[in-house]
């Protein structure tokens, strides 16, 4: 770990990557990420003593930043490089942004609650990622302007694939969303070929619901 951001607790980000190395985290581009990136300016200040554990915490609005371990899992299945092009859904207070941000070249994150996205962009920029842009809106009709995406995650539950995000990932890429229903779903990665989507159903998981045109209703 470089060095330790104002209000961290000394010690919290090497105890969470011992965590998920615990809980079988094995990518070591995955857990250099978590090392560098400081979770307690995600979280809100009362939660603060709380930023380093594998706990999903709420952040506002409804909202939750996910548990550590499950943003872990998605980064894996995503098997970055370094050289990609990321459209995330559902930026939320921005953490999993930044992990991103250490993994690929350039991420896009699109969150519908104006608020959510007022504060990430705060943390954002008080972790130090200069490789990312956000915007307020409909994560289910994609950001066009910079298709194609190498990969796209969706942190929210949806009933089916949002067609405008099948159309905007790039041949060859990796689109990782939960598909079922409003409380449950089955993560599922999809690889596009042929300019189709192959299926592999990873496993259950738990998200907030998808709100938009090809999501679910508000
Ligand atoms: N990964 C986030 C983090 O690190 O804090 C947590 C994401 S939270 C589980 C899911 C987010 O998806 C919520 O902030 C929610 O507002 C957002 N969301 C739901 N539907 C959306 C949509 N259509 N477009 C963009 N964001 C959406």
């Amino acid at each position: 770990m470089d060095r330790a951001v104002s209000g961290e607790q000394p010690g919290g980000r090497r105890r969470l990557v011992e965590a998920l190395q615990e809980r079988g985290v094995r990518d070591l581009a995955v857990l250099r990420a978590f090392d560098l990136t400081p979770r307690h300016l995600f979280v809100p200040t009362g939660m603060r003593h709380r930023a380093y554990e594998d706990s999903a915490l709420p952040i506002g609005n409804g909202q939750t930043i996910s548990q550590p371990s499950t943003h872990a899992r998605y980064l894996e299945l995503l098997a970055l490089t370094g050289n990609e092009r990321v459209l995330e859904i559902g930026t939320g207070s921005g953490y999993q942004t930044v992990l991103l941000s250490h993994l690929a070249s350039q991420v896009f994150s699109i969150e519908r609650v104006g608020t959510l996205v007022t504060q990430a962009r705060d943390a954002i920029r008080a972790a130090g990622a200069s490789n990312v842009s956000l915007l307020a809106g409909d994560g289910t009709l994609g950001w066009r302007e910079y298709s194609p995406y190498d990969a796209i995650l969706v942190t929210a539950g949806s009933p089916t694939v949002p067609a405008p995000l099948a159309e905007q990932l790039q041949e060859g890429g990796r689109l990782l969303i939960p598909i079922g229903e409003r409380e449950e779903q089955i993560l599922t990665l999809f690889t596009k070929h042929g300019g189709e989507l192959e299926r592999r159903d990873i496993g259950a998981a738990r998200f907030v619901p998808l709100i938009g045109k090809y999501g679910w209703p508000a």
